[in-house]
């Protein structure tokens, strides 16, 4: 007998084999792998990521898992399938016509899925995701981890995006160190496990306001995890995704070398442009920037940021120092 880990393993692979087979079937050409193709996905990185299609029907992964002996017990803690409201003891597909985008843990087994929706249906939620098992814990989980893990060692970097899409297609703009966060706000969890492979975080997240505000909320987490932060700021209504569609291969990796900017940069130039003739809005600027300086754990980093944006924002040292310390005392 396996342990309820196990068996929600168990489970979960067979889901991720199921929904693969799908996209074999008539419907799932039709419909799934031509949903792929239409935003470029090849099939060496649909097969990288265990890509798959959830037929569009009420109990198709229900009827086939009963039939390879999976008790509904099973399927219901492993978040495959649900009960019916009106209906006690009856059962129903979680993922139903939708591509899914499995979710796999640090070595690489499948512990929960994404589904998208295919067409542009404004009465359904765009992504639906597994609820939280035995095996996954949202907020301790990074998409895209294990297919990241070896190049984030290796360039000593890790691209953090908001989606699904935009590590699939940075993937295959060969840019392999990267992992989304996958709509939630950043956890400390998940900035231990960037930590275990990498010192160094580039937050790239979509060019919209949410996007940015998650950007700032991030930056400060990051550095308060004693990681070095910098970040990129894409074009309105742009993500790493379409971004990199539009640009190409080297277009995108060189968008990347020449936008990216440490955190001090991104958040003078966020708060700073218009400043430059407003004393009021410069004064915020400068608070913003130490506020996140304050963030920074250990005092050596911290001292070095403190001179340089003393530098870049024409600030006397002594006084850009002294909001930093209260800003620090104001934490504690
Ligand atoms: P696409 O390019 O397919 O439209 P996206 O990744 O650009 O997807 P965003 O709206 O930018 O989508 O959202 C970023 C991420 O947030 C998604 O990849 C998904 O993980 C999560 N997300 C978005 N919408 C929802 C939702 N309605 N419910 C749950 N998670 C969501
Ligand atoms: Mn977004
Ligand atoms: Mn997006
Ligand atoms: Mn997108």
């Amino acid at each position: 007998a396996y342990n309820e880990r196990e068996s929600l393993f168990i489970a979960v692979n067979f889901a991720k084999e199921f929904f693969q087979q799908n996209l074999k079937t008539e419907e799932g050409q039709s419909i799934g792998l031509s949903y792929f193709k239409e935003r470029g996905f090849d099939p060496v990185t649909i097969e990288k990521f265990d890509l798959g299609y959830a037929l569009d029907s009420w109990d198709q992964l229900l009827v086939q898992a009963k039939k390879s002996g999976f008790e509904v017990e099973n399927l219901l803690k492993a978040g495959l399938v649900l009960e019916r409201e009106n209906n006690k003891g009856n059962y129903y597909d979680r993922f139903r016509g939708r591509v899914v985008f499995p979710i796999h843990n640090l070595s690489g087994k499948p512990i929960a899925f994404g589904a998208r929706i295919l067409t542009q249906d404004k009465k359904q939620p765009k992504y639906i995701n597994s609820p939280e098992t035995a095996i996954y814990h949202k907020s301790d989980v990074l998409y895209g981890i294990y297919q990241a893990k070896k190049a984030i060692r290796q360039e000593e970097n890790c691209y953090l995006v908001e989606g699904y899409t935009d590590v699939i297609s940075m993937h295959m703009a060969g840019i392999e160190n990267v992992v989304a966060s996958s709509g939630t706000s950043l956890t400390a969890s998940q900035i231990k496990l960037i930590k275990r492979f990498s010192d160094q975080v580039t937050v790239l997240y979509d060019g919209d306001d949410a996007g940015i505000k998650a950007s700032l909320r991030g930056i400060d987490m990051l550095l308060e995890g004693g990681l070095n932060v910098k970040a990129v700021v894409f074009p309105p209504g742009e993500d790493p995704d379409s971004f990199a569609r539009k640009s190409g291969k080297s277009g995108f990796q060189n968008f990347l070398k020449t936008e990216e900017k440490d955190f001090i940069h991104f958040k003078i130039d966020l708060f700073a442009s218009e400043a430059a003739n407003d004393p009021i809005k410069k004064a915020e600027a400068i608070r913003q920037v130490v506020l996140s300086i304050s963030k920074i754990p250990d005092p050596i980093v911290r001292s070095v940021y403190a001179k340089e944006s003393a530098r870049l924002l024409a600030m006397e040292e002594d006084i850009l120092l002294t909001e930093l310390n209260r800003q620090i005392l104001k934490q504690q």
